[in-house]
């Protein structure tokens, strides 16, 4: 896959301001938040979108989970985020190096999925 921007914050060559890190993936401030808290979590090995996951790749997902969950702890929001992978282009992924969007600090419209 190509050398996304992803893979050149995780080498420290693009800075980020980074909320967590561990062996596994780091967690960013996204550059254009969508929310007063808009985290990106991003593993370090780096798979192009979700759908390209493989049965190998089990343990590191649920570390992604785990570690969302920690991060939303970790900024006090774990009463309510949510948690966004947009996987492919139609569905607006713009960086192809998986990562989970954490959103919250806003109000979500009641009863829905998204938006
Ligand atoms: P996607 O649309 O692929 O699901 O999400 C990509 C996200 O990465 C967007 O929310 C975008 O604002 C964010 N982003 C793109 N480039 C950078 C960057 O260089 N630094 C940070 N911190 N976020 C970025």
């Amino acid at each position: 896959m190509a050398d996304t921007k992803f893979a050149k914050i995780i080498a420290g060559e693009i800075p980020a301001d980074k909320v967590y890190e561990d062996e596994h993936c780091i967690a960013i401030n996204d550059i254009n938040p969508q929310a007063p808290v808009h985290v990106l979590v991003i593993p370090k090995q780096p798979i192009e979108k979700l759908a390209d996951a493989r049965p190998d790749d089990q343990a590191l997902l649920g570390h992604l989970m785990l570690a969302a969950g920690n991060i939303a702890r970790q900024l006090g929001v774990d009463d309510a985020f949510r948690l966004i992978v947009n996987n492919g282009a139609g569905a607006g992924q713009t960086v192809f190096h998986l990562h989970l969007h954490i959103i919250a600090g806003r109000s979500f419209a009641e009863g829905k999925m998204v938006g």
